[in-house]
């Protein structure tokens, strides 16, 4: 099991983010300063860090600098402010490999996480099946059958939310916090209208609608 260090001051964002991360596999600890963040990412437990940028004690540029002086090559995922543009092309010139934009889509942070730890070595199955349909999650590729579809980015993460859980309702409250992130309005109708531009493209009834609830992906009706 991989295991991923958090440091996130706001425990909202950090919890949000581990239960984001638990039910696909990780392990995941939330440490709440810069201080703690560079002791447990030199301890060797962890298999990649999460940096937020604002931390108290040691915020995450002096985190990070710290720890490649220190030779930890541990691979560093950076979560920034959203207009905090500059900040970013420090942090990767400072030795991040990657980095988000605050507010993200928790499978979007998977994806994440999983193609830095793939490129440190760990296997991991990239395309998910169901039914006729297949996902490749690594080239972001979706196929039904022989044919390809092509899925904007948002497109694809709904149906990824959807494949990973397979024949279970999800509501449009889950949908919204996996794909469109924690702080998207939620009386808003964007899970529906992005399901409507699902349906049309995948050109079957896959999806069923599970009225004053949500949504599931059958794969009965594939
Ligand atoms: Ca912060």
């Amino acid at each position: 099991m991989n295991r991923i260090l958090i440091a996130e001051d706001e425990a909202r964002i950090g919890s949000f983010i581990v239960k984001g991360l638990e039910p696909h596999g990780f392990h995941a600890e939330v440490v709440r300063d810069g201080a703690s963040a560079v002791e447990y990412a030199e301890s060797g437990r962890f298999d990649l860090l999460v940096l937020d940028i604002g931390l108290p004690r040691l915020d995450g540029f002096s985190v990070l600098r710290r720890l490649r002086t220190d030779r930890i090559e541990i691979p560093v995922i950076i979560l920034t402010a959203r207009d905090a543009v500059e900040d970013t092309v420090a942090g990767l010139s400072g030795g991040a490999d990657d980095y988000m934009r605050k507010p993200f889509a928790i499978e979007e942070l998977i994806a994440r996480i999983r193609l830095r730890l793939r490129s440190e070595g760990g296997a991991e199955p990239t395309v998910l099946r169901v039914g006729e349909l297949s996902l490749d999650v690594r080239t972001r590729r979706a196929t039904r059958g022989d044919a390809e579809v092509e899925l904007t980015a948002r497109e694809f993460l709904l149906l990824e939310t959807f494949m990973r859980h397979p024949d279970q309702v999800l509501t449009r409250q889950q949908l919204l916090s996996q794909v469109w992130g924690f702080d998207f309005d939620p009386g808003s109708n964007v899970v529906d209208v992005y399901v409507g531009y699902l349906r049309t493209k995948l050109g079957g009834d896959d999806i069923e609608t599970i009225r004053g609830v949500g949504y599931r992906l059958n794969p009965e009706r594939m």
